[in-house]
């Protein structure tokens, strides 16, 4: 299968300068099954959803999206993405389940007058919103799992998506510190490529337990006990330049030894196949750890 890092940002968009090589969009991956000719399957609905529209090449997207969670940077990209509006476009979207409410009324808390013009109806196209429980699915020919995770704010979900090709985990948002199921171990467990949150580093390790998230050096840990084949760091801080990712990089390839590391940028491709993740020779590759 292969990624398409659409967005690669956490809390909010980046734009400027300072940000032009690692990209300012939030957190978006669009996941296209070896032999399709179009993603089918999106993690999370940042900002960075607004691409897929253009790699579509005109046409509606009839796929599944699956939201980590509710927070603004995962699904701001909803009303915007112009190839799920239309009369022909088909999106099943998959929230985590809370609070009793369906999967309408929990995107529409969001997504309706006054915090929006438009409500969930206002899109065109066949949208059904499913609030989803923890365990195994089925779709787009993946087997994806879900399994809750230690965030803050609304129940928050880590996604572990696999084919005959190969497997990812996706934690955009993830505060290791406050503790890992048996659950989500199971789940990282021997993974081909793991995304993880990597907005903070340990220096700032307050904040990062403050606000749920993860140092780069909870990100290593993780990885190395799962025996994941590769890590991404993913959902940088917006305060992050490109600069400052690059001495993230630095940081990162001192502790992970053998394990490699690469730094997620916005329209990096990631080849994931078992036990091993290759950049795509035919897009640009993301940035190096060593670089
Ligand atoms: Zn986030
Ligand atoms: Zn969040």
């Amino acid at each position: 299968m292969r990624l398409e890092l659409l967005g690669v940002r956490g809390s909010t968009c980046a734009p400027g300068a300072e940000f032009v090589r690692y990209g300012g969009h939030t957190s978006c991956v669009a996941v296209r099954a070896d032999g399709a000719a179009v993603p089918t399957l999106v993690l999370d609905a940042g900002t960075g959803l607004r691409s897929l529209t253009g790699m579509l090449d005109g046409a509606a997207f009839d796929g599944s999206i699956l939201l980590s969670h509710l927070h603004w940077d995962h699904m701001q990209g909803l009303p915007f993405f112009a190839a799920g509006d239309r009369d022909a476009s088909r999106v099943d979207l998959y929230l985590p389940a809370q609070d009793g409410r369906s999967g309408r009324d929990l995107l529409a808390q969001a997504f309706s007058p006054p915090a929006f013009p438009i409500t969930p109806e206002g899109l065109k196209g066949r949208w059904t919103e499913h609030a989803l429980e923890p365990g195994s699915q089925r779709l787009e020919g993946f087997d994806v799992l879900a399994v809750e995770v230690a965030h803050k704010g609304g129940r928050t979900y880590g996604y572990r998506v696999a084919d005959a090709s190969g497997s990812v985990a996706y934690l955009p948002d993830h505060a290791p510190a406050a503790g890992m199921s048996a659950d989500l171990l199971a789940a990282l467990e021997g993974v081909d490529v793991l995304l993880h949150d990597a907005q903070f580093l340990e220096r700032e390790r307050g904040i990062a337990d403050d606000y749920g998230h993860a140092t780069v050096e909870d990100c290593v840990r993780v990885a190395t006990d799962a025996g994941v084949g590769s890590l991404v760091l993913f959902h940088h801080s917006p305060a992050r330049t490109d600069d400052a990712l690059d001495e993230l990089a630095e940081v990162a390839a001192a502790l992970a030894g053998d394990l490699p590391v690469v730094v997620a940028r916005e329209g990096a491709t990631l080849t994931v196949s078992r036990r091993a993740q290759v950049p795509s020779p035919s897009s640009s590759s993301p940035a190096s750890a060593s670089r």
